[in-house]
C-alpha cells in the first residue's frame, strides 16, 4: 500500500507556488492514501531564522495546509522538530552518505550563494535530513516539485545504500508522485526563476496571506512583455512572463493551457491581468480568511500539531529501533 509524506520549510508565508505545486495536490491525495503532512521547521533551520518568526511561520504554515483543505484528523500533520527521531535517523544516514552524492546537490550551490565556505553545514546535508524524513515512516511516494527531484533522487540512492550495507531490503525505495503536468509556478519579476519564498522580492510572489488588494496589485505590477497576448501555446516560446501568467491562470481554473491560450488570442495584457486577479482572489480568498481564523487561535493549533506529533512519532519508533538494530547500536530493552 501507499504512504505519503510531504513537507514544506516555515521559511515565510506558503505562495501560490507552493499551493498549486504542492498542497492543492495533497489535498486531493488525502482521500486515497494514507498521509504525512509536515512542517519541516528543521530544514528552515540551514539558512539564518529569527526565532519568533520561525515560531509564527510554524504554526502559519501548518494553518495553510489546514485551511487548503486537509484534514489533521484522517492525516498526520505535525512539525519535524517535534519527533526528534527525523535527526537521528539523519545522523545515522549522513554517515553512509558519500561526499560526492552531495557535492552534485544544485539547490545547494543555488543557496549558498558565492561564500560557499560560510554556508552551514545544515545547509549542505539538507537533503540527507530530508531522505531521513521519508524513510523513517516507509514513505513509498513523494509528492515533489521539479526542484525537489534531484533530492528525492538522492534519498532513493541512500535507501539502496543502507539496504546493501545492511542486507536487507529494509528501507523502500521512495518514488516521485507524479501530478499529470507538473505545476511549476515562475517568478512575477523574472519568468525564467521559480516563485520562491526566499526571493528577497515580495512583489515576485503571492502569498496567501495577501489581501484581495495586494493580490491585484502584485498582478498588475508582474512583469510582461510589449506583445499581445499569443493565439497558440506555440507562441508562448521565448515570452517566459507571458507563459508563466498563463499558466497560473489555467492551473487555477481547471483549464487547458489551450483553452486559456485560444480566450486571450490578440488581447492586451491589462484585461487579462484584470481577469487573473479576480481568479487568484476568488481561489486564494476563502483560504486566507480560513487561515486568519485558525491564526486566532495558536494553542489550539498547537494541541493539533501535538496530536500530530504523537501519531508520527508511534510510526517512527519502530524504525529506527530496527535501524539501531541493524546498525549495531546499543538500545536499552
Ligand atoms: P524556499 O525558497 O525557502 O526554498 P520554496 O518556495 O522553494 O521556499 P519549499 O519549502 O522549498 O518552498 O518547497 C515546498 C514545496 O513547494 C515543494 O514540494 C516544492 O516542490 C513546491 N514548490 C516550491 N516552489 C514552487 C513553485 N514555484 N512552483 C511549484 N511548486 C513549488
Ligand atoms: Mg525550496
Amino acid at each position: 500500500s501507499k504512504r505519503i509524506f510531504s513537507g514544506i520549510q516555515p521559511t515565510h508565508h506558503l505562495h501560490l507556488g507552493n499551493y498549486l505545486g504542492a498542497v492543492r495536490n495533497w489535498v486531493k491525495l488525502q482521500a486515497d492514501f494514507e498521509c504525512i503532512f509536515c512542517v519541516v521547521d528543521l530544514h528552515a533551520l540551514t539558512v539564518p531564522q529569527e526565532p519568533a518568526a520561525l515560531l509564527k511561520a510554524t504554526r502559519e504554515v501548518a494553518a495553510t495546509y489546514i485551511a487548503a483543505g486537509i484534514d489533521p484528523e484522517k492525516n498526520i500533520l505535525f512539525n519535524q522538530s517535534a519527533v526528534p527521531t527525523h535527526a537521528t535517523l539523519g545522523w545515522l544516514l549522513g554517515c553512509i552518505t558519500p561526499l560526492g552524492w552531495l557535492n552534485r546537490m544544485t539547490q545547494f550551490k543555488e543557496k549558498a550563494g558565492k561564500q560557499k565556505d560560510m554556508a552551514g553545514l545544515g545547509l549542505y546535508s539538507y537533503p540527507v535530513l530530508m531522505a531521513a524524513d521519508i524513510l523513517l515512516y516507509h514513505a513509498t511516494h513523494v509528492p515533489v516539485g521539479e526542484d525537489q527531484k534531484q533530492h528525492l533522487e538522492l534519498a532513493r540512492d541512500i535507501a539502496g545504500a543502507f539496504n546493501r550495507q545492511f542486507g536487507t531490503e529494509f528501507f523502500p525505495l521512495p518514488e516521485p508522485q507524479i501530478f499529470g503536468a507538473a505545476t511549476r509556478v515562475m517568478s512575477l519579476r523574472d519568468g525564467t526563476k521559480k516563485m520562491s519564498k526566499s526571493d528577497e522580492s515580495d512583489y515576485s510572489r503571492l502569498n496567501v496571506t495577501d489581501d484581495a488588494d495586494t493580490i491585484a496589485l502584485k498582478v498588475k505590477k508582474a512583469k510582461t512583455d510589449l506583445f499581445p497576448l499569443p493565439d497558440s501555446v506555440e507562441g508562448l516560446e521565448g515570452r517566459p512572463e507571458a507563459a508563466n501568467l498563463l499558466n497560473i491562470f489555467a492551473a487555477l481554473s481547471d483549464k487547458p493551457l489551450a483553452e486559456v491560450v485560444a480566450d486571450y488570442a490578440g488581447k492586451d495584457f491589462s484585461s487579462f491581468k484584470r481577469d487573473l486577479s479576480d481568479l487568484t482572489v476568488s481561489v486564494m480568498g476563502p483560504m486566507s480568511v480560513r487561515l486568519n481564523q485558525l491564526m486566532a487561535d495558536p494553542a489550539e493549533l498547537d494541541r493539533i500539531l501535538a496530536r500530530g506529533a504523537d501519531r508520527a512519532q508511534a510510526i517512527a519508533t519502530p524504525v529506527l529501533d530496527k535501524t539501531y538494530d541493524l546498525m549495531g547500536l546499543l538500545r536499552p530493552k
